[in-house]
């Protein structure tokens, strides 16, 4: 019985997590591209959202390619929130994919297999196809699962396709009496032979299947609001390079691309790939959507990582790389030698680089405001000005990193709202970079590896 309370009280727990971008909606900018002082999340850095608007508006037009931005500024001055907010700006189907250069590192395939992995990821290929004809007029009728079976799943659909009109229910449930439950998968799709009212399946829709080209000319795939009827002339199906070539290379196919475990792809397969893409590009069934990659922590790849970035920008097919750092001059790691944010000067020279400055305290206040409603915390007048003043005088993102801290005291002592009182003790608990440096100096003696003293603070 304690058992089965503990477990009720668990369920009734809702565990949110708020992260550190989630107020971020959008670049903020109006339809001339001009900065919106506050707006979708963003403050301030008029001129790096700027900049960073014309580029999404050159990728929404799709007219660059292979282009690379740099984003430089200090610590929290907002380059990675930059990013985010091109991200949400992007329309669903433009790809955008994000990694972090100590990833790579970390990751059980080279380097420059997951830089390539991660460069197919923001490459979007958009393929049509003609709706074939048979008796006359086609319909492609599409039914949600629940809606014929009673089965709980929400987004399994199945594709009929019929030159018959009766109802979309009834057809749903002859198919899955001709073919049994369990032989009915989502995804799938058939066609009803109108005069004898024969059920075939075709196969499966192009996301879901493995071999494409197995299924026939005759299989179709369209996307449409649930149970409704639509005529389609032309279907359109948009998939990242990446996802082709994970559903082409492994024996589970798609399923490797929830599960994440891709594993290295051979070359061939991708060699094969691209034969087969620029076929249909050809043939005018395809097109290429370069999206945008974005690389935080550029600093931390190495020379070979640059020279693999260098080459993929030349591909024609590259997606819009965009990079981001807060190190000023320091070694390229891999080599002996310094080059500004640790970039070789050959990579540096094709960026357009975009600076991120410092924020005013008004800024500050600002973005204390929107992170105090984002992550739900009541504060009072005082204790924003004060947290402010703290974000002015250590860092923007110490001063985040207080609000929930700031709550938590103030839930304890049951106040209703957070005040000045909470702000201090949590700055007195928790020190800031310049206060625990000075600690340290203070106390230097009393820990190991000390190594103050030595000419270079070591920037890695
Ligand atoms: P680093 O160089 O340390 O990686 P960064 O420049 O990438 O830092 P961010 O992580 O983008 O900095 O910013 C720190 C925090 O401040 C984040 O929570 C971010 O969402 C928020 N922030 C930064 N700039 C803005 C802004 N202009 N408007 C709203 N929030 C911002």
């Amino acid at each position: 019985m304690a058992e089965l309370k503990i477990s009720e009280s668990r369920d009734l727990t809702r565990i949110e997590r708020i992260g550190a971008h989630s107020h971020i909606r959008g670049l903020g900018l109006d339809s001339a591209l001009e900065p919106r002082d506050v707006s979708e999340g963003m403050v301030g850095q008029t001129q790096a959202r700027k900049a960073a608007g014309v580029i999404l508006q050159m990728i929404k037009e799709g007219k660059i390619a292979g282009r690379a931005i740099l984003l430089a500024g200090q610590p929290g001055t907002g380059k990675t929130a930059i990013a985010m907010g091109m991200a949400k700006s992007l329309g669903l189907e433009t790809p955008f994919s994000m990694l972090s250069g100590s990833e790579l590192f970390s990751l059980e395939m080279s380097k420059t297999e997951a830089l390539m992995q991660a460069f197919r990821k923001s490459i979007g290929v958009r393929i049509k196809e003609e709706t074939e004809v048979i008796e006359g007029e086609v319909v492609e009728i599409h039914i949600d699962r629940p809606a014929v079976t009673g089965a709980a799943s929400k987004t399994g659909k199945l594709t009929l396709k019929t030159t018959d009109m009766e109802t979309i229910y009834d057809l749903g449930a002859k198919m899955i009496e001709a073919l049994g439950k369990e032989k009915v998968q989502s995804g799938d799709v058939i066609a009803i032979d109108k005069a004898s009212g024969k059920i075939t399946k075709l196969g499966r829709s192009f996301s879901r299947s493995r071999d494409y080209d197995a299924m026939g000319p005759q299989t179709k795939f369209v996307q449409c609001p649930d149970g409704e009827l639509q005529k389609r002339k032309e279907v359109v199906h948009c998939v990242t390079l990446h996802e082709i070539d994970v559903i082409n290379s492994r024996t589970q196919g798609f399923l490797a691309l929830f599960t994440g475990d891709t594993g290295e792809i051979r070359a061939e397969v991708r060699e094969q790939i691209d034969t087969k893409v620029a076929e249909w590009r050809e043939e005018g069934k395809a097109e290429i959507v370069p999206g945008v990659l974005f690389i935080d922590e550029v600093h931390m790849l190495d020379i070979e990582c640059f020279s693999f970035l260098n080459r993929a920008l030349e591909n024609e097919m590259a997606p819009i790389l965009v990079v981001a750092t807060n190190r000023g001059i320091t070694t390229i790691r891999g080599t002996n030698y310094k080059s500004p944010h640790g970039i070789p000067i050959d990579l540096l020279d094709r960026l357009l680089i975009i600076t991120t400055q410092p924020y005013t305290i008004d800024e500050i206040r600002k973005i204390v405001d929107i992170r105090s409603q984002e992550e739900d915390v009541e504060m009072s007048e005082d204790a924003k000005e004060l947290l402010t003043k703290i974000g002015h005088e250590t860092s923007l993102r110490y001063a985040i990193n207080l609000i929930t801290a700031a709550a938590l005291n103030c839930q304890k002592r049951k106040g209703r709202i957070v005040e000045v009182q909470d702000i201090t003790r949590v700055y007195n608990l928790f020190l800031d970079v310049r206060r625990s440096t000075q600690y340290l100096m203070e106390y230097q003696n009393e820990y190991m590896f000390n190594e103050v003293g030595m000419a270079d603070g070591g920037e890695d």
